[in-house]
């Protein structure tokens, strides 16, 4: 019998479990705030209309909820069968009428908590594979799906802001792009930058830092430090702009490697 609650047990799975549900919502409250007609305007995403925004965030739903079988069944069902496919599939469901492109969103997202909630505990341990080839454990779907809904629902343009979200959220976000930095750069490939959340205890070293000054007379070359909000720099970080954020001696901010 299905259960009416998670089976998952761990505390840190059921705070992330929470922290998923809670960017669920606030995404499902922004699109529902969006008209129909407002749907076909562009996103914060390059290329991407609204409409391909939500496409892609209840697609990503069902990809997760084939991972999330896989991990309860053994049965290995990948995410997408091709990026190709992935991208196809985005560009279909973005052409659906705007009820049944709502109803794709909703019944997605419903399906996949279902599936979370009744995932035994062990199975949670159960390796999968993502879109990218990493091996990681059934539980990282909670962390893709986190912060697709919570940073997708910022590229609706149509309110959403990373200022709305809990602290912990910004401060994993952070940690999840620096890290993606540093595995596809390396930390020599990284320019020497210093991230200064003026609403965080610690500075966040990007890159290796630059022997010698900090930053040199002319400040073409040294460290940067850049400083904001813990969420402006997050914005940032995710390629979404650099309102809120100031650049120590180079004046202008620098756009940042891509993120995924
Ligand atoms: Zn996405």
């Amino acid at each position: 019998m299905p259960a009416r609650t998670d089976r998952a047990t761990d505390p840190d799975l059921l705070a992330g479990l929470l922290l998923a549900r809670r960017g669920q919502a606030y995404f499902s409250r922004k699109l529902s705030e969006l008209p129909n007609a407002r749907l076909d305007a562009p996103s914060l995403v390059p290329g991407w209309t609204r409409r391909h925004v939500v496409a892609h965030v209840g697609l990503n739903a069902r990809a997760l909820t084939r991972l999330t079988e896989w991990a309860g069944t053994g049965v290995e069902t990948p995410m997408y069968a091709s990026p190709d496919q992935r991208d196809q599939e985005i560009e279909f469901a973005a052409t659906l009428p705007a009820r049944a492109l709502r109803n794709l969103s909703a019944h997605a997202a419903v399906h996949l908590d279902v599936e979370w909630r009744d995932l035994p505990g062990e199975a949670w341990r159960a390796p999968v594979r993502t879109a990218l080839g990493r091996v990681v454990p059934a539980s990282e779907t909670v962390w893709m799906r986190t912060r697709e809904v919570w940073v997708h629902a910022v590229d609706l343009d149509n309110g959403g802001s990373f200022a709305d979200f809990p602290a912990e959220l910004i401060d994993a976000l952070l940690a999840d792009v620096i890290g993606a930095w540093h595995r596809r750069l390396g930390s020599a490939g990284l320019p020497p930058w210093v991230l200064e959340p003026v609403d965080r205890e610690h500075a966040v070293p990007v890159g290796l830092p630059v022997a010698g000054p900090r930053t040199a007379p002319d400040g073409a070359t040294g460290t940067v430090t850049l400083r904001g909000t813990a969420a402006a720099l997050t914005r940032w970080a995710t390629g979404r702009g650099s309102a809120g954020v100031l650049a120590s001696g180079v004046g202008e901010v620098p756009p940042p490697p891509r993120w995924l």
